[in-house]
């Protein structure tokens, strides 16, 4: 039974049976793909301050934006026989570890709800004269001195307070950042570099947000980044769809009836890999199948899901520890916006352990020369799971797409890893669990 196996930690791999035609999806979602163009035009306004202050953005005019590449020695390692994937189509990867920055996905969904912020607040408070203001004006001591007396809260495993952290830095916020106990120490020590407040907690994410929301409740001064239930990261991440069928256009790959596109995405909260879905949904269609994948001891969406009590049931409470290598992904209870409203745009989730991450992590290094950090290795088991797995192969039946898999397109969402310092990365590279 998918309940039991849950709660023993098994790899499972759940089909959602409520996901709809877009069509039908859309019209009962509050948000729309307007919504998700008008998030893009803020990200294109800010495009000259942010060119302005993040050399690194230079040669994308201020977009932050990270490169598809196709990885067919990864393919092949994964099809050996010591995993057996036995993969047809291609196999893509989409390298947010490499977005400028903050090295991960985060920063889609942490520095776009940083920017609505402080947007609102310079037209409101005169900063900008108007949304056709010139935005390099943000970066004029007079501005700077008016956000220095502004505060961002942040509860983080890490990789948001790193998208938060520098880009509220580089506005002139003071930063809060309230990390759990699953933080990694050099993301610590990164932030406390460039001047962010760190506060840890001996807790997990969820203790770390409600600290940060009430510290920010009591803070006059303060904006709290809420990412258990922010509609604007939602949207920032949503962006990611958008700009992702423009680069599949440019690569010359398609996606229709005859030519699935299969996306696995790794899931903490759930607002990155929701938000991208919901992105991807609007901007291609039902030719777009995606998946959520979460590690076996911290599948908080999928037990919200499969229960049907979302944000108010945890891991913990069905006896699973929340405790995972994939730090980015520890997390006990989901984003309350994300379950019911993603649930008719999303093909499915699979789950997967710890000790595969580190496998994967290898072959990619070994295969592509391409490093990524552990939570971002959840979503190579993907793609993985099709050799294996009854439900998925039902999937494929139920929806006559057997005959088009070797036309398909794979793409493994590389959530992070761009900041990871070299000798940790060595580290992971030779960690066994
Ligand atoms: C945060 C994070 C995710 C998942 O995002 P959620 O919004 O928490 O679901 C995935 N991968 C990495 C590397 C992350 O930092």
């Amino acid at each position: 039974m998918l309940f039991t196996d849950i709660k023993n930690a098994i790899e499972v791999n759940w089909i959602n049976n409520s996901k709809l035609p877009n069509n039908d999806a859309i019209i009962r979602s509050v948000l729309n793909l307007s919504d998700i163009d008008s998030a893009e035009a803020r990200l294109r306004r800010f495009a000259p301050f942010i060119k302005m202050i993040f050399p690194e953005t230079v040669e994308s005019k201020g977009i932050i934006e990270s490169p598809l590449v196709e990885v067919p020695e990864l393919r092949k390692a994964l099809n050996r026989e010591k995993i057996g994937a036995n993969l047809a189509g291609k196999l893509y990867m989409k390298m947010d570890s490499m977005l400028p920055i903050g090295g991960s996905v985060k920063d889609r969904g942490g520095i776009y709800e940083v920017l609505k912020y402080t947007e609102d607040l310079a037209v409101k408070n005169g900063v900008l004269e108007s949304y056709e203001d010139d935005y390099c004006k943000l970066a004029s001591p007079a501005a700077k001195a008016f956000f220095s007396t502004k505060k961002l809260h942040i509860g983080s495993t890490g990789n948001l307070g790193l998208s938060v952290g520098l880009m509220g830095k580089a506005i002139g916020y003071e930063i809060i950042v309230h990390m759990s106990s699953d933080a990694a120490e050099w993301k610590k020590e990164l932030l406390r570099s460039k001047g962010v407040i760190i506060k840890a907690y001996e807790g997990d994410y969820v203790e770390a947000v409600s600290k940060a929301r009430a510290e920010s409740e009591v803070d006059a001064n303060g904006h709290f980044v809420d990412d258990e239930d922010s509609k604007e990261m939602f949207l920032g991440y949503a962006v990611a769809g958008k700009r992702l069928k423009k680069q599949m256009r440019q690569q010359g790959i398609v996606v229709d009836d005859k030519h699935p596109l299969f996306v696995y995405i790794p899931c903490g909260v759930g607002g990155a890999p929701g938000g991208i879905t919901f992105g991807l949904r609007q901007f291609l269609g039902d030719n777009v199948h995606c998946f959520f994948i979460e590690p076996t001891q911290a599948p908080c969406v999928l037990l919200g899901m499969v229960t049907g009590l979302y944000n108010n049931i945890t891991v913990q409470d069905i006896g699973l520890s929340g405790k995972t290598h994939a730090d980015g992904l520890a997390v006990g209870r989901p984003s309350a916006v994300i379950g019911d409203f993603i649930k008719p745009f999303l093909t499915g989730i699979i789950t997967v352990k710890d000790k595969r991450l580190f496998d994967y992590l290898r072959i990619l290094w070994e295969s592509e020369k391409i490093f990524i950090e552990p939570s971002s290795c959840s979503a190579i088991h993907g793609p993985v799971c099709w050799s294996h797995s009854k439900e998925m192969d039902d999937y494929l039946e139920d929806n006559n797409l057997h005959r088009y898999m070797e036309n398909a397109t794979h793409i493994i969402w590389a959530t992070g890893g761009g900041m990871v310092p070299e000798d940790i990365r060595q580290e992971l590279l030779a960690k066994r669990v």
